[in-house]
C-alpha cells in the first residue's frame, strides 16, 4: 500500500453521526428549548413509553446515566447491605461500583469464550449470602439467560441485568433487559443508542419495583407530596429523551448495519488463525447480537494495534485493558483464567454505522497483511 492510500478511521465518529441527522437533531433541540420543557416533561414520558414498547417490557424509566440506573435497579430489586452480588470481572468499573454503592459486596465470576459471564463460574460463587446475579450483556450479546435463571431459581436469587451494551440484542427471541427483575441500559454517546451527553434507562415488568425506581430517581418524591426515603437525583433530561426518541425510530436500521459489518469482518477475517472472532451474526439461532463492540482476540495483539494505528485505524482495549480484579484499589484477589486470556489478547476493532464498506475492507486488508508478513 502506498502512502496516498492511508485512511483515517477513528474508533468512533461523533461528528459524522451528528452530520448525518443534523436537521432533525437541531429542530428537536429548537422545539424543546423554545417550549422550555427541560426536566420530567412529555418527551421523557414519550421516550419511556416507546422504549418499553420496543423491548416488550412493562415499565421503562429514564435516568441520569447507566451507572445510576444499575444502582437504582439493584436497590429497587431489594439488594442492600451485607448481600453478595455476582458479576463478571470482564466489565466496566461501573457495574462493580453500582453493586458497591448499593451496600452489597461484589463477587467476581469468570467468563466464557464468547466473553460473557460463565454460568458454571456463577454457580461456583454462590454462598448463603448471595442475593443477586448481575449478568452483563456485553458487546451487544445477551448471556445464556436460561442457565442463569435456573441458578437464580435454585438459590432464590434475583437477576438484575447490566444491559448497557445490549439494547436490541436477543436470546431465544426475548430482548436483553426483559429477563431480570430489573435491567439497566446506558445511552452514553458511543453506545448502540447514544444521546448527546450522559443518559440511562431502567426497565422492569414488576409494578412495585417500577414505583420504587420512579421515586428513587427523583429524590423519593411521591405523587401525594410525601417522600419514600433517602433517594437520588438521577433524571434523564427531557432534551436527551427527545433526541433518544428521535434516534430510536431508526434504531432497527442501526442494528441491521452493525450486523452487516460484523458479517463482513467474519467473512474477511475468519481464515486468519491468529485471530479469534466474536460469534458471527448467524452462528447460533438462539442469539441475536447487535455488535455494540467487535472484540477480537489477537495473537501479537499490541503489535497488531500499532500496525493499525500507523495506518490510520484507531482501536481500543476495552476498559483500558484491565478487568475489575486487575485494579489494586478495589482489593479483589481472584483467579479467573478465561478473563486473563481475554484481557491479554483482546482488541476492539472499529464498529459503528459511520464506517463505509471500503473502511471495513481497508481494516481487513491491513490485518491480513500484518499476519502474512
Ligand atoms: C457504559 C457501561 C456502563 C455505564 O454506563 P454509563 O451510562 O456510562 O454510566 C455500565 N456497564 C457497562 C457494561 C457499560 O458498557
Amino acid at each position: 500500500m502506498n502512502r496516498t492510500d492511508v485512511r483515517t478511521i477513528p474508533f468512533f465518529n461523533y461528528p459524522g453521526l451528528f452530520a448525518r441527522q443534523r436537521e432533525e437533531i437541531l429542530s428537536t433541540v429548537e422545539r424543546v428549548f423554545a417550549a422550555g420543557k427541560l426536566i420530567m416533561q412529555e418527551d421523557l414520558e414519550q421516550f419511556e413509553v416507546n422504549l418499553a414498547q420496543y423491548l416488550g417490557a412493562k415499565h421503562a424509566f429514564g435516568v441520569g446515566n447507566g451507572t445510576d440506573g444499575l444502582l437504582i435497579a439493584l436497590i429497587a430489586a431489594g439488594v442492600g447491605r451485607g448481600d453478595e452480588v455476582i458479576l463478571p470481572s470482564h466489565t466496566f468499573i461501573a457495574t462493580g461500583a453500582a453493586v458497591h454503592h448499593s451496600g452489597a459486596i461484589p463477587v467476581l465470576a469468570d467468563c466464557r469464550d464468547d466473553h460473557l459471564i460463565d454460568p458454571a463460574s456463577v454457580r461456583a460463587k454462590v454462598t448463603k449470602r448471595t442475593k443477586a446475579i448481575v449478568p452483563v450483556q456485553l458487546n451487544g450479546r445477551t448471556c445464556e439467560m436460561d442457565r442463569l435463571q435456573e441458578i437464580a431459581e435454585e438459590h432464590g436469587l434475583v437477576i438484575v441485568e447490566d444491559a448497557a451494551q445490549g439494547l436490541g440484542s436477543e436470546y431465544r427471541g426475548r430482548k436483553a433487559g426483559t429477563f431480570g427483575r430489573a435491567a439497566m441500559f446506558s445511552f452514553y454517546p458511543a453506545k448502540v443508542l447514544g444521546c448527546f451527553g450522559d443518559g440511562g434507562g431502567v426497565v422492569t415488568d414488576d409494578d412495585q419495583i417500577a414505583d420504587r425506581i420512579k421515586t428513587l430517581r427523583n429524590h423519593g418524591r411521591m405523587d401525594d407530596g410525601d417522600v419514600s426515603g433517602w433517594c437520588f437525583n438521577s433524571r434523564l433530561d427531557n432534551l436527551q429523551a427527545a433526541l433518544l426518541d428521535l434516534k430510536l425510530k431508526s434504531f432497527p436500521e442501526e442494528v441491521r448495519r452493525r450486523r452487516e459489518i460484523a458479517a463482513v469482518y467474519q467473512e474477511r477475517l475468519a481464515a486468519i488463525g491468529a485471530l479469534r472472532l466474536p460469534p458471527s451474526p448467524r452462528s447460533d439461532a438462539r442469539h441475536f447480537d447487535v455488535y455494540q463492540n467487535y472484540e477480537v482476540e489477537a495473537h501479537r495483539r499490541d503489535e497488531l494495534r500499532d500496525h493499525l494505528k500507523a495506518n490510520g485505524v484507531h482501536t481500543i482495549l476495552q476498559w483500558g485493558g484491565k478487568a475489575l480484579h486487575h485494579f489494586p484499589a478495589l482489593g479483589f484477589t481472584v483467579d479467573l483464567p478465561i478473563t486473563e486470556r481475554i484481557i491479554a489478547r483482546s482488541l476492539l476493532l472499529p464498529m459503528n454505522t459511520s464506517l463505509t464498506d471500503d473502511d471495513v475492507s481497508y481494516i481487513c486488508d491491513l490485518i491480513d497483511a500484518f499476519y502474512r508478513s
